[in-house]
């Protein structure tokens, strides 16, 4: 090291050893490449966590809310302030939810499930997860996320509803529309393994320098991991959008290390603020949130005639459709197309609409996009269909998966069948390829079975029009 080289008197060697390992050690942040403003973010987040609050249980506790919103203003007042900026509105929103699970919206809002608080085991586990998402606020992965997808329906503004619906699990659109709302939702929520490790590094700085030990986020990750091998499978909330980079505990430590923890903070409130939960109403769970906010959610959907009354003939005249840079295709001209934040649809009349409380998508064919984690294409249509599922319990394959072609690419062909909301059961022709960026571009067509012969030909042509018009 370059100050050994120095004839200094040894106190002087020590004490410059110690600020310099810091400064060496400590890992810098640079920030991604974002085409959104700071101010961007906070409009985005401002109208994220207007639908959530709409969504989610929030817990009005006076005593909680104050003791959440004291531990996450200490977190702010130490964080970096090259990466505070002025704009920013933090707050802290504890929720009365099941799941060990937290999450923060661009621009600062940060909400905090009643199950993070059930599973820790000190407060230094629940402040480093707060530590963790406020570094994804700082380091404004969200809009960084939604950089990178170049999403033509990741327009400002419309953002906002996806990533509200997909925090409530997709609740919102229509049923076998969910898998497309989770993935575009996700986009902005589901961060890379290389986002989560700066998360985590920035994160152990602010800890310590908030009065916590960094290796109490490691353990909470730990908590989260084992919870989920002993609930039996299923990747909890927390893992599907915060990916497990590998060595997470060996690389907090040795970050640790590097840093000095500033005068332990008073974690005497941690039990009390437990014992207060207890006396909540009973945490809700995602899978029950979903169900209230489907029903709810009927009234509002948009519609194309009443599901039930008969569908007119397609025309033989076909109009152009785009989905921004990334597709055009033709449909029959008396068709109506429906774009909602995640996907456009394409339905006759009488195929879209509310039917026995539910919103039916009985006829038509939908487009869309997702993101996926993997490469391969097979595996990519199983996590979609895995998602929609979730939704259309009954979905099953209805023959052999078959390659095709896309727009000259190499796609996948998925017959399904499921039950038709109008009785009997439905057809639906799934069709799966990549787009440059490694996002899932998917299509699909859904007829109940006594009218999929008669609106065959109209998928067919549909299907040989659409051009993938992403520039590669
Ligand atoms: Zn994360």
């Amino acid at each position: 090291m370059a100050i050994k080289t120095f004839h200094t008197p040894a106190a002087l060697i020590i004490a410059l050893s110690l600020s310099v390992t810091g400064l060496v050690a400590q890992t810098a942040f640079k920030l991604a490449k974002n085409k959104y403003t700071p101010q961007q973010d906070v409009e985005l987040g401002r109208q994220a966590a207007a639908e959530v609050r709409k969504q989610y249980p929030i817990i009005e506790d006076k005593r909680i809310a104050s003791y959440l919103g004291s531990l996450g203003d200490r977190l702010v007042a130490v964080a970096p302030s090259s990466l505070k900026q002025s704009v920013y509105e933090y707050s802290f929103t504890p929720v009365n939810m099941k799941e060990i699970n937290a999450f923060a919206l661009p621009g600062g809002p940060m909400f905090v499930n009643r199950g993070m608080f059930d599973a820790a085991a000190a407060e230094g586990e629940v402040v480093g997860v707060m530590a963790h998402e406020l570094s994804h606020v700082l380091l404004r992965h969200g809009t960084a996320n939604a950089t990178k997808a170049e999403n033509p329906w990741l327009q400002l503004g419309q953002i906002a509803g996806v990533v509200g619906g997909a925090v409530v699990g997709g609740a919102a659109g229509s049923a076998i529309a969910q898998g497309s709302q989770f993935g575009l939702g996700t986009l902005l929520l589901r961060y890379s393994r290389d986002f989560e490790k700066q998360a985590d590094l920035l994160g152990s700085q602010i800890m310590a320098k908030a009065g916590y030990d960094p290796r109490a986020l490691a353990h909470m990750f730990e908590t989260i991991a084992s919870e989920a091998k002993s609930s039996g499978g299923g990747t909890p909330q927390w893992m599907s959008s915060h990916p497990d980079p590998g060595n997470r505990t060996q690389y907090i430590t040795q970050e640790a290390r590097s840093l000095t923890i500033a005068t332990a903070a008073d974690e005497s409130q941690f039990e009390p603020i437990k014992k207060a939960f207890a006396t909540l109403p009973a945490a809700k769970t995602e899978a029950e949130l979903a169900r209230g906010a489907k029903s709810a959610d009927t009234e509002a959907t948009q519609s194309v005639g009443t599901p039930g009354q008969p569908i007119p003939a397609p025309s033989s005249q076909y109009k152009g459709i785009s989905g921004g840079k990334v597709f055009q295709a033709s449909v029959p001209s008396n068709w109506t197309s429906l774009s909602s934040n995640s996907s456009i649809k394409a339905v006759p009349q009488n195929g879209y609409g509310p039917l026995n409380g539910q919103t039916a998508f009985t006829h038509g064919v939908e487009f869309g996009i997702t993101k996926t984690s993997t490469r391969d294409l097979r595996e990519a249509t199983k996590s979609w269909l895995t998602a929609v599922s979730q939704n259309n319990p009954e979905l099953r394959l209805a023959g052999d998966q078959q390659t095709i072609r896309i727009s000259q690419r190499s796609a996948l062909s998925t017959p399904l069948t499921n039950p038709s909301p109008l009785g009997g059961r439905e057809q639906i022709g799934l069709y799966t390829t990549f787009l440059s960026d490694g996002t899932l571009f998917y299509y699909f067509t859904i007829a109940p079975e006594k009218d999929a012969q008669s609106l065959q030909e109209t998928f067919q042509r549909i299907g040989d029009s659409i051009r993938l018009t992403e520039a590669r």
